[in-house]
């Protein structure tokens, strides 16, 4: 196994971090603070290839790697993870869902303007019934011929008033359980959609969530992605590359909180020494490093297990798990080496502390991470 990275990705990794430092670390205390979405910083990550990097450059793409993208991913997630979850959900759920199952019709309308960013996508699944337990669909997609009818409620919705174009899951043949989910393509502005007041949140406050409702909205059959009754499987295909984006996130946070204490430890003083050279400090630095880096070979093996066309639903469940915990704990442990300026947020560190649990949360829970683990070695030989 050979993690070396190529030139490119090296030169792709290098823009990242200096986009993250150059763009997104000015006023990010602030955007946290006012929930305030990063509207100029999308437009210009559009502009750098970061919104569709897998796309095909016919439908306007970077063509990339997989590994491509959790470079970057890793590396605006030190510096700001409500920039990085827009960039996650546009890629790994809405262009990636879009691109491998879509028809030409709608890559050509979407996908294009997706890709660089003209447009901005939302995945829309969960809802007040139905987080986990994905399956309990009662957002209804009545078939009437030639268009459905939408009507219900879903919330959580990352890019939820930013988005353009929404992928709904709702539920057409309740008799059929969810083999009669389908998967349709909503456009803001459509008759009957309404979105819901923005959540008021703990981390990522940058990025706006929010709950949308439906009602009697017309949606065109064309709009609807694969065949009838394909929308369950569409959704966890999607959702399972889409958990490398997350696992990417959440270590991009821990590391940055991990570089940021590390420079601090080097600074601060106390007991006429910098607190770098107490062991207890020293110690808990080896630990974070060592985590970090099995949660980044767990990140870059499912990235690469993707990239070769081998199954990637345990490698990717492996790698969210193991990097969401790993967020959370060097999280934790950055704000204690900065002692009271780590509970401020000056520093930074409280921020990525805060940001850090919604991984453990987002695209499947941790304990649901553990079922798909669980069942995956449990039915292996
Ligand atoms: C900021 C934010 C952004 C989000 N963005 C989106 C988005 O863009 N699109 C979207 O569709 N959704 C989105 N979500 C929703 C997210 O995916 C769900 O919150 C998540 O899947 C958990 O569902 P739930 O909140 O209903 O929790 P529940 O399913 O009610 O779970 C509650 C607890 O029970 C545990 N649990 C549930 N079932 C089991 C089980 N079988 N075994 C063991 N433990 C179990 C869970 O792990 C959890 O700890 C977002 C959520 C947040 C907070």
């Amino acid at each position: 196994m050979d993690f070396t990275l190529s030139e490119e990705q090296l030169m792709i990794q290098q823009a990242a971090r200096d986009f993250a430092q150059q763009e997104l670390l000015p006023g990010v205390i602030e955007r946290d603070e006012a929930q305030k979405f990063p509207t100029d910083q999308v437009k210009m990550m559009g502009e750098l290839g970061f919104m569709g990097m897998m796309v095909d450059p016919k439908f306007g793409g970077s063509g990339l790697d997989t590994l491509s993208y959790v470079l970057v991913m890793e590396e605006l997630s030190k510096i700001d993870a409500s920039a990085s979850v827009i960039v996650s959900v546009n890629n790994s759920l809405v262009c990636w869902g879009l691109e491998t199952f879509g028809s030409e019709a709608q890559k050509e309308k979407y996908l294009a303007k997706l890709a660089t960013g003209e447009i901005i996508g939302a995945f829309c699944l969960s809802e007040p019934e139905a987080g986990s337990d994905a399956t309990s669909q009662k957002t209804t997609a009545i078939d009437k011929g030639d268009h459905y009818i939408l009507n219900g409620t879903k919330n959580w919705i990352t890019n939820g008033s930013s988005a353009d174009v929404y992928l709904v899951i709702a539920q057409t043949h309740v008799e059929k359980a969810h083999k009669g989910i389908n998967a349709l393509i909503v456009e803001k502005g459509m008759k009957g959609f309404e979105i819901g007041p923005k959540e008021n949140k703990l981390g990522i406050r940058g990025s706006d969530t929010h709950s949308l409702n439906f009602n009697d909205v017309v949606v065109p059959k064309e709009n609807r992605i694969g065949e009838d009754g394909f929308g369950f499987k569409f959704a966890m295909k999607t959702l399972a590359g889409g958990r490398i984006g997350i696992a990417a996130q959440a270590l991009g946070i821990a590391a940055g909180a991990y570089e940021m204490a590390k420079k601090y430890s080097k600074e601060r003083k106390a007991f006429g020494t910098e607190i770098s050279n107490h062991q207890a400090i020293a110690f808990k630095l080896a630990d974070m490093h060592t985590q970090i880096e099995a949660a980044r070979f767990l990140v870059y093996k499912a990235a690469c297990d993707k990239d070769n066309g081998a199954n990637y639903d345990l490698s990717g469940a492996m790698a969210k798990l193991y990097a969401s915990q790993v967020a959370m704990e060097t999280t934790v442990e950055a704000v204690q080496i900065h002692g009271g300026n780590g509970f401020v947020k000056d520093y930074h560190v409280e921020r990525l502390m805060r940001d850090a649990k919604i991984t453990q949360i987002y695209e499947g829970t941790s304990e649901i991470q553990k079922i798909v683990i669980s069942r995956s070695i449990l039915t292996s030989k």
